[in-house]
């Protein structure tokens, strides 16, 4: 069986959102010599993640209320590779989404090897329209969902609606089309995101 990781590494000098440096993991080992044990402190929104509602509503729910059974299903991936600049309503309204998908915005962004500030999101006509049509979910391949959008209307309104968020996904290696995932977000307590190792499997 084929599997396709698109989860991005995690390491010191990774992409970070914004190249801030406090959101760089910190990685320290130690070793007696026989033992060795490293440390990490991370952002929950580091490499490739999945959001709770926590991390734009207050009072929002946590990473943990998440079913499992949301994040492994099958999904769709989708090519928006030549969307400029956002994703608007008008570049995914004709494309084939349907009521509970759980859908991957395949964009430029993939192809970025660095953190790129202009890069390619989905616009708030863009995030009320999948909730017009009752999405579970929609992962991007950049850090954020959105960009440039005051008080962040995109992760409300998805948020809002029950629509998972995951982000920082890399599908430079994946073309469009139905395969099955396996997101698997850290059961960490009582946060508003974690990072998740996803991997796509043909379609089950
Ligand atoms: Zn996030």
């Amino acid at each position: 069986m084929k599997i396709y990781d698109i989860t991005a590494p995690i390491y010191t000098g990774m992409p970070v959102w914004k190249n801030y440096p406090k959101k760089q993991p910190a990685i320290s080992t130690e070793t007696n010599g026989h033992v060795t044990e490293s440390r990490i402190s991370l952002d929950v929104h580091t490499g490739t993640h999945v959001d709770a509602p926590l991390h734009m509503i207050n009072d929002g729910e946590t990473i943990e209320t998440i079913g499992i059974e949301e994040l492994v299903r099958n999904i769709k991936v989708l090519d928006l590779t030549k969307a400029e600049g956002k994703i608007s309503k008008q570049d995914i309204s004709s494309l084939n989404i349907e009521k509970d998908d759980f859908i991957l915005l395949k964009t430029k962004n993939s192809f970025d090897k660095e953190f790129n500030v202009e890069f390619i999101y989905v616009a708030e006509d863009a995030a009320q329209f999948l909730v017009e049509k009752g999405i579970s979910g929609v992962g991007i391949d950049s850090l954020g969902i959105e960009r440039a959008q005051d008080g962040h209307p995109t992760h409300r309104t998805l948020m809002s609606n029950n629509i998972i968020i995951v982000e920082g996904l890399q599908l430079e290696d994946i073309e469009a089309g139905e395969y099955f995932m396996v997101a698997a977000p850290l059961k960490i307590q009582g946060t508003d995101a974690s990072p998740a190792r996803i991997l796509l499997m043909d379609k089950m």
